[in-house]
């Protein structure tokens, strides 16, 4: 088959514009009339710069990102910033601890009054899936689970099953918690937040609000100054596998001392996880990798050209693909389950069973591939059919599952 003939659901990566991929291929060849292709120049160059700089912007545009915010572009996907939200929060709160001491790092007895406020040390996260989970025991084994709060997890009252998001009344947050972590789209278990989290929301007692986006941004719009730090992989909504993007508030990138850390029995980030380090270098402390900034920053370019309202835009049409996904199953309750409770059903993650059980989802899978609709068999783990419906989704291939839910329903139900 060709690219045209077929609409793929692959929970990531996830399609890419085929205009974006055919200017990309042109610029790996020869960029810009240069002779060298967009991976062969240097990433010290005005070009690679640019290509930078104008993601940045286009990105700020299209989620309007306050100005107190940083963008930076790491490597090392979603699951290195498990590691490096929780190093970089944690060294901040230090910072901020280590101010209101008033010592000298030097002097003991300022190092005990650390060591003794890091008794007290918290980073809290909220578990409602596959991703946060892991990000937990990311947390857990760097830092002693001692220092690691769940102040919630979806299993807890579901059977042991992800599928839901605890009520806000049952979270247990810490006081003074160097972050509070949550994933707002759970691509294995299909389960998104419904919206920033009330309690969450800034107060007298601001709490730090890190979460991972990666299979969900650049599909709503999402109040930015409520969160400290903001992380997804490019993969699933903006572009190619290889860059990661990090939006963080400006004010918690202050880091400790090495020294510091090591005398309060801390640990201390590889630098390439430091995202002070990073910022400071505009993303280019070591060789990022140009090509994909520069698909990224195509995809942006596109989507800022499909919607004049920028992200709401794009939230008005994701709705509306899963709304129609979701409907169409729901016409057909006996033979379709879909998973998650409704209240967190997540709009880029459609997952669901068929009555009948492997057999007859195989059979879904093999007559969808006939038809062009590819990429629908669910997370190895948890079996049945996911639909992963991200931006390049388009209205038309929404409906063409839409359809071909309701005729294989109708040819296959009882
Ligand atoms: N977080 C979420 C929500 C994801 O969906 C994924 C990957 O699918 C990750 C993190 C991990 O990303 P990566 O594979 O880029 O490390």
């Amino acid at each position: 088959p060709s690219r045209s003939d077929i609409t793929y659901f692959g929970a990531g990566p996830a399609l890419l514009p085929t205009a974006v991929l055919e200017e990309a291929a042109a610029a790996l060849l020869n960029y810009n009339a240069t002779g060298l292709g967009i991976a062969e120049h240097s990433h010290r160059s005005e070009i690679a710069t640019t290509i930078i700089n104008e993601a940045k912007a286009d990105l700020v545009s299209y989620l309007d990102i306050p100005d107190d915010y940083e963008i930076c572009f790491m490597q090392g996907g979603g699951s290195a910033q498990f590691s490096a939200m929780a190093y970089n929060f944690v060294g901040n709160w230090v910072t901020r601890k280590y101010k209101e001491v008033q010592g000298s790092e030097s002097d003991e007895s300022t190092v005990l009054k650390l060591k003794s406020a890091v008794e007290n040390l918290k980073i809290d996260y909220i578990i409602t899936g596959g991703w946060s989970q892991k990000a937990a025991a990311e947390a857990e084994r760097l830092f002693g689970s001692e220092h690691v709060n769940i102040v919630a997890d979806s299993r807890k009252a579901n059977d042991g099953k992800f599928g839901t998001i605890p009520s806000e009344d049952t979270w247990n947050l810490s006081h003074d918690a160097a972050m509070v972590y949550y994933c707002d789209n759970e691509t294995v278990h299909g389960v998104e937040f419904p919206g920033f989290p009330k309690c969450l929301e800034p107060g007298p007692d601001r709490p730090i609000v890190v979460a991972d986006m990666s299979s969900n941004i650049l599909s709503r719009r999402i109040p930015i100054s409520n969160f400290s730090a903001i992380f997804f992989g490019a993969q699933k909504n903006l572009g190619s596998t290889g860059i990661t993007v990090v939006i963080i508030q400006k004010q918690f990138l202050p880091q400790p001392s090495a020294a510091l850390m090591r005398k309060l029995a801390l640990p201390i980030p590889p630098r390439i996880f430091e995202f002070e380090t990073i910022i400071k270098n505009n993303s280019l402390y070591n060789t990022l990798s140009v090509l994909d900034v520069f698909i990224a920053g195509r995809v942006l370019k596109q989507l800022l050209l499909q919607h004049p309202d920028k992200v709401q835009g794009q939230q008005i049409l994701s709705q509306k693909k899963a709304q129609l996904i979701y409907k169409t199953l729901e016409a057909y309750p006996t033979i379709y389950q879909i998973i998650p409770d409704k209240a967190a059903r997540s709009r880029m993650n459609i997952c669901f069973r068929i009555k009948g059980g492997s057999a007859v989802e195989e059979l879904f899978l093999k007559d969808a591939a006939t038809v062009g609709l590819t990429g629908l068999k669910g997370h190895r783990e948890l079996k049945g059919i996911r639909a992963s419906n991200y931006n390049s989704i388009s209205l038309e291939g929404a409906e063409k599952l839409a359809n071909f839910i309701s005729t294989f329903a109708s040819q296959n139900g009882t």
